[in-house]
């Protein structure tokens, strides 16, 4: 077992704070990663203070992992030690069911092995990425291209592929009208990617504030959804609605944007259920839909395209000591756009 430096929450309501966990020993096909940097999701408080259902504690969350390989197990093929690697939401999944087979594995069938807050093949606990090192299996570390760097990469590997995802999967790209709920670290990547697949871009934020953001990371347009009007201007303007808001909003009024056939896609995830009039659906055969992060496979790709177009998060790097300050940050929308740990502070 290898000890290692993290940063766990103890309960709901106590902040993170500085402890020890154990990785276990390499196995055959295991890379033991040293992690440089560790991006914060909305998703990590969520899970730290209970409010997607009960957490184990300790927990270390983290999700978004950018680190070097410092060791490999004797069967590994894919990686060596010094290579750029990333860890994401997953660390792995049955790998035999249907959804598995077909590169899907965030909807195995029998349930993927989360980051954090999962049980492992060996029973125990999986800790996520606010830590000096993880061993993650093989086939679940994708590989960083030399063209992003590090620490703007980390948050690729949860708010880049959740939004990457369904933009590649209802065809963002030139012709295509797509609008951004949301201009936080989902949705500023949202608004990166898509405008880098060629769709004309819009940004739907409760105001202006970020509006000059918005355009240089690639919008076209930008409107406040507090003004009224937007919502009559803009009416059935829309092919697809990105909604990364994990807050309550009303599906309806954001529904009459789209045009025929629209899909509006939820990726965001509010702790109450949400309402849908069907006849926000029913006039214009829109689709109301959802996806969660993406496939091994499709994330390699996402890197990769990140790569290639020199594509990274907007980035605030903090120490570890910061990481409470940073979670009220980004409860307050405080952050432009993604809260970065630099692990060796760990
Ligand atoms: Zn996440
Ligand atoms: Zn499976």
């Amino acid at each position: 077992m290898l000890t290692v430096k993290a940063y766990a929450a103890t309960s709901a309501t106590e902040p993170l704070a500085p402890t020890t966990i154990e990785r276990r020993d390499l196995g055959p096909h295991d890379v033991l990663i040293d992690i440089r940097y560790s991006g914060i999701c909305h998703s990590d408080i969520h899970t730290a203070r209970s409010e997607w259902g009960p957490t184990t504690y300790p927990i270390v969350v983290g999700h978004e992992i950018a680190g070097v390989v410092r060791e490999v197990g004797p069967e590994v093929s894919k990686f060596s030690v010094g290579d750029r690697v990333g860890v994401g939401c997953m660390v792995d999944s049955c790998r035999e069911c249907d959804n598995c087979r077909k590169g899907l594995e965030q909807y195995c069938l029998n349930g993927n092995i989360g980051t954090y807050g999962a049980v492992d093949r060996d029973g125990r606990p999986t800790q996520g990425g606010y830590a000096q090192a993880i061993v993650v299996t093989e086939d679940f570390v994708l590989r960083i291209p030399d063209g992003i760097e590090l620490d703007a990469a980390a948050p690729l590997l949860c708010a880049g592929i959740t939004t990457y995802s369904p933009l590649r999967h209802w065809n963002a790209g030139p012709g295509t009208r797509v609008a951004v709920i949301g201009m936080g670290g989902l949705g500023h990547m949202a608004v990166k990617l898509a405008h880098a697949m060629g769709a004309e871009v819009t940004v739907l934020s409760q105001s202006l504030k970020k509006r000059e953001d918005g355009l240089r990371l690639g919008a076209d347009h930008y409107h406040a959804t507090s003004d009224e009007e937007t919502f009559t201007k803009l009416a059935g303007s829309f092919d697809l609605i990105i909604n990364t808001v994990s807050a309550k909003i009303d599906l309806d009024a954001y529904l009459r944007l789209l045009a025929v056939d629209g899909t509006l896609v939820n990726v965001g995830a509010p702790e109450d259920p949400l309402s849908v009039h069907a006849f926000s659906l029913i006039p214009a055969r829109r689709s109301f839909a959802g996806s969660m992060i993406g496939g091994i496979a499709e994330t390699q790709e996402m890197l990769d395209f990140c790569a290639e177009r020199g594509i990274g998060a907007e980035i605030e790097v903090i120490p570890a000591e910061k990481i409470n300050d940073a979670y009220e940050r980004v409860l307050a929308s405080d952050v432009r756009y993604r809260f970065v740990i630099d692990a060796s502070t760990f």
